[in-house]
């Protein structure tokens, strides 16, 4: 199913025979957990503890592209294997109105990561999903507006951290709270050490020009291929996924190069 900010596979979070499908269709290691996904502010509160500083964030932010890493409620009903047996859970409230539809017309929470196998290209089109899926049901709400990943913040112990970058920026968060520099913190996130969104063929960064068989991502240069011919960040990461899935696939190439970001 579509959200703002990429599509989502998703399964009952109280069902753990689904979830565990969502694990097994994506080639997902069992130690990764799954972003819980919620309706409304009740829902929430009744799967993790919010403090006060967890409640202003939410009502700042949510519905939007920011997960929140909260500790685990008493008495929920999420199944253990969607945190990976943590005592901490990862909740976000998606602002698509698909997303928000869907998890209306559902009596449960949605335990859903990216729909994309296990450290490939994220799914930002229907069609993504489909090339990675067969016999699922797929929502199709075209193009992914953000593009990218929600930001990942854990509330769950002090200091504050960002665990994911993603559109909602430091910046932005710090407005309402002091965070610890994502450089200085150690590395919580199970999922942040594998190999991540990568194609098939291999990607050169940084890269001035194109090489003999290499297709070059532009940066601020007109083209096809070129993440946003003004150098706005916000359409480089609308188009990023999708210029890669089309990068990976082009005839005739063998690999990838994109300009500096
Ligand atoms: P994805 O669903 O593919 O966007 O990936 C979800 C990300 O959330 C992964 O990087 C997970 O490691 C992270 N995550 C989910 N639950 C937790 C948690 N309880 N604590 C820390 N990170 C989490
Ligand atoms: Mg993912």
């Amino acid at each position: 199913f579509p959200t703002e900010t990429v599509y989502g596979i998703g399964a009952d979070a109280r069902n753990e025979e689904a979830v565990r499908e969502i694990y097994k269709s994506k080639g997902r290691p069992s130690n990764n957990p799954l972003i819980c996904h919620i309706a409304s502010m009740g829902a929430a509160t009744e799967i993790a503890e919010f403090s006060d500083d967890a409640i202003t964030i939410a009502k700042a932010f949510w519905p939007g592209p920011l997960t929140l890493v909260l500790p685990l409620k008493k008495g929920n009903k999420i199944a253990s294997i969607v945190t990976a047996g943590l005592t901490t859970i990862a909740l976000r409230m998606p602002a698509h109105p698909i997303a928000q539809n869907l998890l209306k017309a559902c009596s449960f929470p949605l335990a859903a990561p990216s729909a994309n196998l296990s450290g490939r290209i994220t799914s930002t089109r229907a069609e993504h999903a489909t090339g990675y899926f067969k016999n699922l049901l797929i929502l199709d709400g075209g193009q992914s507006d953000k593009g990218i990943e929600s930001t990942i913040l854990d509330l769950s112990e002090k200091p504050y951290k960002i665990l994911r970058s993603g559109s909602i920026t430091q910046d932005k968060l710090q407005a309402y709270l002091s965070i610890e520099d994502k450089k200085s913190s150690a590395i919580k996130a199970p999922g942040m050490l594998s190999k991540h969104y990568a194609p098939n063929r291999p990607l050169r960064l940084n890269a001035s020009s194109a090489l003999e068989g290499e297709l070059l991502i532009g940066f601020g240069v007109p083209g096809e291929f070129s993440l946003s011919e003004s150098g706005d960040l916000d359409e480089a990461a609308r188009r990023l996924f999708k210029l890669l899935h089309d990068a990976d696939q082009h005839p005739g190439t063998k690999s990838i190069a994109v300009m500096p970001i």
